[in-house]
């Protein structure tokens, strides 16, 4: 892209050149929206035909990423995010289940809202349901019928490949050769089986449909993000992203729907996210090898430490799961919690060093450089990490004075902003999910209540009421921690 580097949105904060890779020209590329200051973004759902797996989680959790960091930038951001709730698979399991498509999906839909809420996922601008927007995905198909892009057999619209060259670009397939008007009939399939795909669906005996004017059916997959996407955000995108596995067919056949219709580009960069794998297998329902966030979390993993897991690793780089890594991304969390807790609570010396507002300022400008490379998450936190062990080293010689505060928490904030696992709420968002936990049973003023009280009990020198209420609130997961002044910290195990 040859335009001039943008060196941030609104508010021109920073001088970091924003480099995203695009997969498109395979190339990492400085960041040119089409509207200054303002980003527009389509970013692919789940399907809601069941409970969302984390290896999802790990694309979703990206895009929160991708969305904070650009705010945090000063661009406006517009995202859209559709809800795939029409395909395959939801048709028949509904059908299985005797249900309409609709019954079958709410529930999964609520599911997958709340799990986004539970990892502080962002709410879009725009939440899409595929099924809301029948009448855009007729009215783009019937843009392409009038293009000559279509042709129908047996009662469904097919998308004639040959006729647009272009196809295979951003997967770089090779169609040369490729039997003309083969046709497949799946949402999904794999870059051998290349073929004119289905824009709208003749109804099958017993599936739902929808009675259009261009007859009854239902869409494919792709025609539907299509149409949302350009309703939403005009024909031409600043970014579009998903999983890897998404590239073929769904962008590649996005990309072809758009352009054909709109003779524009349809997407300025492209951005796909590595999977997460288990046992170097990707994560996913046909495999079995998937975990869903409820379970994690009835197993007692928190939210945080999933958060923090997911947007650790750089999204183009694969995400090996295990319960170690989780552990690990647990006491990462604890050890920045505990982190700002002890430069909030400790009672420092007056005064303040001119080192310590340059380590704040240094720490805060390396975590800007880690995001601004292809969001490098990983050298971003390395810059918070060093930051921690030297500040902890300055307030255990006693270099560290109370104004030294102040530079280091504006370097945790700015960490915050994008990573968002600092704020000890995990019991709460269990507890609103309906999962139990020791701790969850109260709330944060009844814990602050008993804190409270062991705090005087402990003032009259009662020890043993003290330790009962210790005792009390250990038993719930909740552990003290008294620092050196004489004050007292809470977290939850
Ligand atoms: P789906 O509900 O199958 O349409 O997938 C929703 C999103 O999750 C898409 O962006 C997929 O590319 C992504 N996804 C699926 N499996 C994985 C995985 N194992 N790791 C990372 N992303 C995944
Ligand atoms: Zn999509």
């Amino acid at each position: 892209m040859s335009a001039q580097p943008i060196l941030s949105g609104g508010d021109q904060t920073t001088k970091t050149e924003i480099r995203f890779h695009d997969t498109m020209s395979g190339q990492t590329e400085p960041f040119v929206p089409l509207v200054p200051g303002e980003v527009r973004v389509y970013t692919c759902g789940p399907t809601v035909y069941d409970f969302a797996h984390i290896g999802n989680f790990r694309t979703f959790v990206f895009q929160d990423v991708l969305r904070r960091y650009l705010k945090s930038k000063g661009f406006r951001v517009i995202q859209v995010m559709n809800l795939t709730d029409v395909d395959d698979r939801i048709i028949q399991k509904a059908a299985a289940a005797g249900v309409s498509i609709r019954e079958y999906t709410v529930k999964y839909i609520q599911a997958f809202l709340d799990d986004r809420r539970a990892l502080n996922l962002e709410p879009p601008e725009y939440i899409a349901r595929a099924t809301e927007h029948i009448d855009d995905m007729v009215k783009l198909i019937q843009r392409l019928t009038e293009k000559g892009f279509t042709y129908t057999s047996e009662g469904s619209t097919y998308y004639r490949i040959a006729k647009f060259p272009d196809y295979g670009k951003l997967s770089k397939i090779d169609v040369a050769g490729m039997q003309t008007g083969a046709r497949v009939d799946m949402d999904r399939y794999d870059k051998d089986n290349a073929r004119d795909f289905a824009l709208w669906k003749a109804p099958k005996p017993g599936e739902h449909f929808w009675e259009t004017p261009i007859g009854p059916g239902r869409p494919g997959w792709h025609i539907e993000c299509a149409a949302m996407a350009l309703k939403y955000l005009g024909d031409t995108l600043d970014i579009h992203s998903g999983g890897v596995d998404l590239t073929f067919p769904h962008h590649e056949n996005e990309i072809a729907e758009s352009e054909a219709a709109t003779g524009k580009k349809f997407v300025r960069y492209w951005l796909h996210a590595e999977h997460l794998l288990v046992d170097h297998e990707k994560m996913s329902k046909s495999l079995g090898n998937f975990a869903t966030l409820r379970e994690l979390f009835s197993h007692g993993h928190k939210p945080s430490s999933i958060r923090f897991l997911l947007a650790s690793v750089p999204y183009r780089r694969q995400l090996n799961f295990s319960p170690e890594s989780l552990q690990g991304a647990a006491s990462s969390v604890e050890r920045l919690r505990n982190f700002v807790a002890r430069l909030r609570a400790e009672k420092f010396p007056e005064g303040s060093t001119p080192a310590m507002a340059e380590r704040g300022a240094k720490a805060k400008e390396e975590f800007d450089i880690g995001l601004s490379d292809d969001l490098n998450t990983a050298q971003a936190l390395a810059a918070i990490f060093d930051l921690v062990r030297d500040v902890n080293t300055a307030m255990d010689r006693g270099e560290f004075r109370l104004g030294d505060a102040e530079p280091v928490l504006e370097a945790m904030e700015m960490f915050d902003t994008i990573f968002a696992v600092l704020r000890d709420d995990d019991a709460q968002k269990l507890k609103s999910l309906g999962i139990a936990t020791n701790a969850a049973t109260l709330s944060d003023s009844e814990i602050e209540a008993l804190v409270a009280e062991r705090q005087a009990a402990r003032k009259r020198r009662d020890f043993s009421a003290s330790d009962r209420i210790r005792d009390q609130l250990a038993g719930l997961g909740i552990i003290l921690e008294d620092s050196r002044d004489g004050g007292v910290r809470w977290k939850h195990k």
